[in-house]
């Protein structure tokens, strides 16, 4: 991460915190890695990103169905999806510090200006295209200068700690200490179900939503008249006893998933793969992912697993490195066969149309919920200047969430805390209330502070009563981001504002 990338992430995660969106998990007891806590704010933003999810994904369409499965399944589950034998990340420790790495994950570089070695350092990264950059934060002053200004003639050497090539030891990217040799880590958590603790009654927490949705695929056919193509969707927590937790919430041990599983006849996968790689990607920039920072990867032959026959992730360049947000893949009828091979139950799918038997191929667009709203949250902080009360001036902090996303769509303030306008604004409140806006109401301090403090948590619209109200009956809508004030009849204000969240 460079210096400005990580002040950037800094101010995100300072705002999150002293705003109420995002908090460490039992942080009075010195918190736990890898666990997050949502805060009022925050709630309503992951909230509303889900509720965008399931309502474009399930509420929209007609081909697909929504689930809710438990997240402690019979184990065999585990057995049959192939997550107890591989569901292994490589974990290698330094020799020295005994700090634990994701040896997948970190890269270890060489900058070369001809025969001369300018730097070698390891670094930690999710893709090795951000690795230059984050080695050269390594390097002193002089170097990094050196590595700027003949960037073009610079060659770089990178390799994986898990891909060492022969000759080359992998170092620490903390201390430089050597690391050992990689290891296979299973990431899923372990439980006993019952009062025996024994093999008998060992379960795991979901590591995915994916496979409720599998075990469940013959009791919605025979259930819900779904035909083929259809897909069924869930969002729900997902487990993960990742090895190195990091990046504020864009790698916990407890997530949030949304997924999809969409059957389809094999020969027409190929076509519906490219679709919901398109949909999926589009419903980001649809919600305002609309800078270059988001991007769709298709991946390359070499990276696919076994079974897959296509595979693109939906990438977004956070401050710490560009990294997956959501993954779309065409997992052919791999995991309907595999759970009928293992369980003995059919799970082949009957066209009465062409009174063919068949096990469907399925598509699979995953995504986590609370990496989307970490994206949304990094795309809208902005920094730029507003007026205060005498017209000058200040710099502000704006988070410009999509309205629909926005965790608070409205606040309402009387201009001074007397002569009637506390009673006009509050019955402004509660009227965008009960049209179901999460709506504010501040009568505390300096309007501008107000407006200032509703920027920081992204509020599109702020309505305040001041002394024209009381004459005409007219208040002022000031706009987020265009910094426009227009008046409006008090009557007005929910028109006003629900027409132009539904527009947005
Ligand atoms: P990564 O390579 O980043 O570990 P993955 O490829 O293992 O991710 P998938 O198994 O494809 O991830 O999971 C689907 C989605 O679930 C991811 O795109 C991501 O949004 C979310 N997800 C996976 N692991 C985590 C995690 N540890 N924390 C937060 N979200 C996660």
């Amino acid at each position: 991460m460079t210096n400005e990338s990580g002040d950037l992430m800094e101010k995100i995660v300072s705002l999150c915190k002293r705003r109420g969106f995002i908090f460490q998990s039992s942080e009075i007891y010195g918190g736990l890695n890898g666990c997050w806590d949502y805060g009022p704010l925050g709630v309503e933003l992951k909230r509303n990103v889900k509720n965008a999810w399931w309502d474009t994904i399930v509420r929209q369409r007609d081909d697909m169905v929504g689930l809710d499965s438990s997240i402690i399944m019979n184990p065999r589950v585990w057995e049959a999806s192939g997550h107890v034998s591989s569901f292994n990340d490589p974990m290698a420790d330094c020799k020295t510090c005994k700090s634990r790495f994701r040896a997948d994950q970190v890269f270890c570089a060489t900058a070369r200006d001809g025969d001369n070695v300018l730097l070698t350092a390891a670094v930690e990264a999710d893709q090795p295209d951000d690795v230059p950059a984050l080695a050269s934060e390594k390097a002193n002053s002089k170097t990094r200068r050196r590595l700027e200004q003949h960037a073009d003639r610079i060659a770089w050497t990178i390799f994986r700690a898990d891909q060492a090539p022969a000759g080359e030891v992998a170092v620490c990217p903390k201390c430089g200490g050597e690391l050992t040799e990689a290891r296979k880590f299973n990431m899923m958590f372990k439980t006993y179900v019952g009062a025996m603790e024994d093999s008998s009654s060992l379960a795991y927490l979901r590591p995915e939503t994916a496979q409720g949705i599998f075990a469940n695929f013959r009791n919605v056919v025979d259930t819900s008249r779904v035909k083929l193509p259809f897909g069924i969707a869930q969002i729900g927590k997902s487990f993960r006893n990742e090895i190195n937790p990091r990046n504020f919430t864009f790698r916990s041990r407890e997530f949030e998933q949304m997924e999809i599983e969409f059957f389809c006849r094999p020969d027409e996968a190929d076509r519906w793969y490219e679709y919901w790689r398109d949909a999926r990607y589009q419903w980001y920039i649809d919600l305002g992912l609309t800078s270059d920072k988001l991007r769709l990867r298709e991946h390359e032959p070499s990276e696919l697993a076994h079974y897959a026959k296509a595979c693109a992730d939906v990438e977004y360049a956070f401050p710490f490195g560009t990294a997956e947000l959501e993954g779309c893949a065409n997992r052919t009828d791999f995991d309907l066969r595999s759970h009928s091979e293992a369980s003995g139950k059919d799970l082949s799918y009957y066209d009465d149309e062409t009174k063919e038997r068949f096990i469907p191929y399925v598509i699979e667009p995953s995504a986590g919920a609370d990496r989307a709203t970490l994206a949304f949250l990094c795309e809208a902080y902005s920094e730029d200047e507003a007026p205060d009360e005498n017209g000058v001036m200040q710099k502000r902090v704006v988070m410009k969430f999509h309205p629909r996303l926005a965790p608070v769509k409205a606040a309402v303030f009387p201009l001074v805390k007397k002569e009637g306008m506390p009673e006009m604004a509050e019955e402004i409140y509660r009227a965008l209330k009960k049209a179901g806006l999460a709506v504010f109401y501040d009568e505390k301090g300096a309007v501008g502070r107000r407006y200032r403090r509703q920027d920081e948590v992204g509020t599109p619209y702020c309505v305040t009563v001041d002394g024209q109200s009381l004459t005409d009956g007219t208040v002022t809508i000031r706009d987020r981001d265009s910094l426009e004030q227009v008046r409006v009849p008090a009557g007005e204000v929910v028109r006003f504002i629900t027409e132009r969240l539904a527009g947005a």
